[in-house]
């Protein structure tokens, strides 16, 4: 392949070369997406080494959603009147004596 010219007529050195070896692969630039996933795996305290929590069936996030869901029950139970022992619904799944 013949270098293109540029605007006046002169090759650009360097530039302006064929690229002749398409067939070598890039040397990695960062971890890969499966080193990555071990590396959350392996900092993750709420997973085992499968990246899966105790009785879950989908795979961790690696996130601990405990405080954001206290504060969402909370805040139901606040607006629905469950705070107050007077609105606090009763257990229905249990037979009356
Ligand atoms: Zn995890």
């Amino acid at each position: 392949m013949t270098p293109m010219p540029d605007r006046t007529g002169e090759p650009r050195p360097g530039r302006d070369e064929p690229v002749t070896d398409l067939d070598t692969p890039l040397p990695p630039i960062g971890p890969t997406r499966a080193e990555l996933r071990n590396i959350a795996i392996h900092a993750c305290h709420l997973c085992d080494d499968h990246g899966y929590r105790p009785g879950h069936a989908t795979p961790c996030d690696h996130q601990d959603h405990t405080g954001p869901a206290k504060r969402g029950i909370a805040a139901i139970r606040a607006q629905m009147g469950w705070d107050r022992p007077e609105k606090a619904p009763t257990d229905t799944t249990q037979p009356q004596p």
